[in-house]
């Protein structure tokens, strides 16, 4: 890679794969546990990738034209700030269209970038003409030259992560050395990702079980009230509960979502408790700043490594990769209660009773 980059979109992926050692100790478990980490992709979160390949097939197909096309998205924040990062790049205008409930911060990062945002209200059926979907829809049909790329049912959404994140992960564990202080099977043995539109969850495992590894079980993590997972008797008990968490779980299939039961081969239910208190796990044990989808994708994988047959064999063996995949960063949810009630709100600490003691006054 040359050292000077000509522009943010250069800066795009490329992530670290971390371990999470501290964390695997914690919940006793002895294989290599590892984070994909993407809040260090330029625009913040692993939907940039997405965002630039929707964009650049666009050009490529001639359907951008500087200046005049509007790029209309509805997207819960991140890829809404992956394609105004593009657009400020390369000239297009941008509207996105955002739920209600997402963070203000992605609001504010997206004006900042130039895009004109319009809220909708977070209850409505994906189906339904005020959804961020039937907005964005609306707004194509509206403004000349206003154009969905539509990350739902892109093809060029899926292939990002074929051609980028996958094979990152792959090259960082096959380049790393099995040494007797540190096992490794030289192979990716678990993934483990939560699913927005699924996008991320069936580029990698296409990429990962075609090219690299077949064997490689992946295991797709889907908050309670989303009815995404399989069999749909796990969606059942809180169907259509409204949770907190951002940019995952819909009340609909997305067409890039992976029908190939081959693809994906478990689905973990989690819920908002869960993955914020993982988010705290993350943060505190590996100084990790991730979102609130880094803690539902932790929860889950604990959920399947700790209480299934298939993933306690896998966590005991101590040479088996598993990669988690760490979809945003904390930045997006620094103003959300869930943050604020958990981390402002602690016990004093011993060292805060130190502090006290030094500066009162005698
Ligand atoms: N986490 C966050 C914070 C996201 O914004 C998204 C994308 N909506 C995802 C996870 C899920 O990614 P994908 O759409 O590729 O399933």
């Amino acid at each position: 890679m040359p050292r000077i980059l000509n522009d943010a979109l250069e800066a795009i992926g490329n992530t670290p794969l971390i371990r999470l050692d501290r964390i695997a100790r914690h919940y006793d478990l002895k294989c290599n546990l590892l984070g994909k980490v993407e809040y260090m992709s330029s625009g913040g979160s692993i939907k940039d990738r997405i965002a630039r390949s929707m964009v650049e097939a666009a050009e490529r197909e001639g359907k951008l034209i500087p200046g005049k096309s509007v790029v209309i998205e509805p997207t819960s924040g991140n890829t809404g700030v992956g394609l105004a990062m593009a657009c400020a790049i390369k000239g297009y205008s941008v509207i996105i269209t955002l739920p209600n409930k997402m963070s203000l911060e992605k609001e504010a990062a997206l004006r900042a970038l130039g895009a004109e945002v319009v809220r909708t209200p977070t209850e409505a059926p994906s189906n339904a003409p005020e959804s961020h979907i039937g907005v964005a829809l609306r707004l194509q049909r509206e403004i000349p030259y206003g154009i969905v790329l539509d990350q739902y049912n892109n093809p060029n959404n899926p292939l990002a992560h074929e051609l980028t994140t996958g094979p990152e992960i792959i090259e960082a564990v096959t380049s790393t050395p099995s040494t007797s202080e540190r096992p490794s099977s030289g192979k990716v043995d678990v993934l483990i990702s939560a699913a927005g539109t699924g996008g991320t969850v069936t580029g990698l495992s296409r990429v990962i079980k075609r090219t690299h590894n077949k064997s490689c079980i992946v295991v797709c993590i889907d908050p309670e009230g989303s009815v995404m997972a399989v069999p749909e008797s796990l969606n059942v008990k809180n169907k259509g509960k409204l949770f907190a968490v951002e940019g995952i779980g819909y009340d609909f299939l997305p067409g890039v979502l992976s029908r190939d039961p081959t693809d994906i081969d478990a689905w973990i239910k989690t819920d908002d408790e869960d993955a914020f208190d993982a988010v705290q796990v993350i943060m505190q044990k590996e100084g990790l700043l991730v979102g609130g989808s880094s803690g539902t994708a932790l929860s889950g994988a604990m959920k399947w490594l700790t209480g299934t047959t298939e993933g306690k064999a896998i966590s005991q063996k101590q040479d088996a990769n598993v990669v988690i995949v760490f979809p945003d960063g904390l930045r997006n949810y620094i103003g959300k209660d869930w943050f604020l009630n958990t981390s402002m709100k602690k016990e004093p600490t011993a060292l805060a009773g130190v502090i006290a003691r030094v500066l009162q006054d005698d």
